[in-house]
């Protein structure tokens, strides 16, 4: 029989895992239940792709490292570089972020659409990889092989035929998000599925495009060209707001309400929801844009985590990934990041095994190593505020106060701001930060550079405080380096002597 491998789910897991999977098997079938758009178009199966989305530089190198050639695309198509305190504006709980003279871009940001879209162009070139659009699974082909249960296939049914279509496969990948079946179905073939842990964050999400009037431009005293952002304060204060520049001059805001708090759909009440903001930057920049849809409101779902590295039952042949198998709240934008992440696991075990008796225990494994820093970040920050229903045990205590001291010690010391910053990215994982010298180098800013700290402190008024200047010895420096080279060229080019 050919070595095929089925992936259930086109997005942005689902598309890497079947490109990973090209090498090792001599048939790899994607079903996706949409059609894919033309172009940077919406679609059914990712509601979510309406709201906002940046991508993280951990998942940038992952999806860089399957698809090369990714991130120099996205530049062709003009996505836009926004660099916090640079030409983005960022209120955190603590105030307005430091404020930087050069850009610094950690993170990508256009629409999902326009990312999902990218990937796709590269995916659609391997020719090793059958794709089978408007293809809905409904269940996984359970075989009984003693002592292990296989998983030898998938059923689906093309959208608008009632005929069942049968594919068989040595490793089924479950990609299909976070409305995954897959527990149905193990339940129906007798299997005990993984058990699960939940918390619902109580969010509301909204979103509404827009672009600037004809002839628009704003105040030249507004450093912020490229947007602002204004983040939710625990434990009371939970209403976010953002508005940031995308591809092609749009602009998208998005609101944020907690549980007690509606998302408006009229104009009016736009403005009203951002006039009673921390900040009024964002109720400020509106009258330069005009609407280019409606409010879309998408109510978070809980985050979810399954338990599939402890899971007994685990049968033959069978993985799940990202979110799938772990949800959480989009609220430091790493839900794309575990996707890719996942997909470079999976490219690392397969180096080990593609024995469907191997893989999935080493698999489930090293993705829970992976996903539960993300997954700790978002519940222990959910935690935070009072209208989230969950227990607050020791560890959840400590694991936020800790937090608290490092970003205390962040406003002060560029050093542990920018280490610290390594593990919401997900480059590194939350243990980095238990490292002795990290400690020590915490306890540092802590006793010493209090200083420091209380000048960020200060940056709490509405506006933030104008850009940051590039000191004038390095301006000075940087000047006559310039000249020395504009010199040396033209008398290269024989216009000078
Ligand atoms: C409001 C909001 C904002 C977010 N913001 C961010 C952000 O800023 N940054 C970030 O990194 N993440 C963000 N996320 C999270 C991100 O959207 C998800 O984590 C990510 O899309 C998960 O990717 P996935 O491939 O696992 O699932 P999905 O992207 O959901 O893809 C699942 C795919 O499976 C298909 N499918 C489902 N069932 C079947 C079936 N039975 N048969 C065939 N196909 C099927 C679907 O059509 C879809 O194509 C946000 C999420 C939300 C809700």
């Amino acid at each position: 029989m050919t070595r095929t491998a089925v992936v259930i789910g086109g997005g942005i897991a689902g598309m890497c895992a079947a490109k990973v999977l090209v090498d090792h098997y001599e048939k790899v079938v994607l079903l996706e239940r949409d059609t894919y758009p033309d172009g940077a178009g919406g679609r059914r199966g990712v509601p979510q792709s309406k709201m906002f989305h940046t991508l993280l530089e951990r998942g940038r190198r992952e999806i860089e490292d399957i698809f090369p050639g990714f991130h120099k695309l996205l530049d062709e198509r003009k996505m836009p570089k926004v660099s916090f305190g640079f030409n983005c504006a960022l209120m955190t709980p603590r105030g307005w972020g430091r404020n930087l003279p050069v850009p610094v871009t950690r993170s990508l940001f256009c629409t999902r659409a326009m990312l999902e879209s990218t990937i796709r162009d590269l995916f659609l070139k391997d020719p090793g990889i059958e794709l089978i659009e408007q293809a809905v699974v409904n269940n996984l082909l359970v075989e009984e092989i003693s002592p292990r249960e296989v998983v030898s296939g998938v059923t689906y049914k093309r959208r608008g035929d009632s005929e069942v279509h049968t594919l068989h496969a040595e490793l089924v990948v479950d990609a299909s998000g976070f409305s995954s079946k897959a527990s149905l179905w193990l339940k129906e073939a007798g299997i005990i599925p993984p058990a699960e842990h939940e918390l619902d964050p109580l969010l509301t999400y909204g979103g509404q495009l827009y672009k600037m009037k004809k002839g628009a431009r704003f105040p030249k005293s507004w450093w912020w060209t490229h947007g602002a952002f204004i983040q939710r304060v625990p434990p009371l204060d939970n209403v976010a707001a953002h508005l940031i520049r995308q591809e092609a001059d749009l602009w998208l805001l998005t609101l944020v309400a907690g549980d007690g708090h509606e998302i408006p759909k009229d104009e009016a009440g736009v403005r009203e929801f951002l006039g009673r903001m921390r900040s009024p930057l964002i109720y400020d920049m509106l009258p330069y844009f005009e609407p280019l849809d409606e409010v879309s409101t998408y109510r978070l779902p809980k985050n979810r985590w399954k338990y599939y590295e402890r899971w007994n039952e685990s049968p033959v042949g069978f993985i799940a990934m990202a979110a799938a198998t772990c949800v959480f709240n989009p609220n430091m934008g790493q839900g794309m990041s575990v996707a890719a992440g996942d997909a470079g696991i999976l490219k690392k075990c397969l180096q080990t095994t593609s024995s469907p008796y191997e893989l999935p225990g080493l698999f489930f494994k090293r993705q829970a190593d992976f996903q539960k820093n993300a997954y700790q970040l978002a519940c222990c920050n959910d935690l935070k505020f009072d209208t989230v229903v969950g227990p607050r045990t020791l560890g959840t205590r400590l694991f936020n106060w800790y937090n608290e001291q490092i970003t205390a010690a962040g406003a002060a010391d560029p050093w542990v701001a920018r280490e610290s910053g390594l593990i919401n990215l997900l480059i590194e994982p939350i243990s980095y930060s238990y490292r002795p010298w990290f400690i020590a180098r915490l306890l540092f800013a802590r006793l010493f550079l209090w200083w420091r700290a209380a000048s960020a402190d200060e940056r709490v008024g509405p506006i933030p405080p104008g850009p940051a200047e590039i000191p004038t010895r390095v301006r000075s420096v940087v000047r006559n380096w310039v000249g020395v080279a504009f010199r040396f060229t033209r008398i290269r080019l024989g216009l000078a002597r």
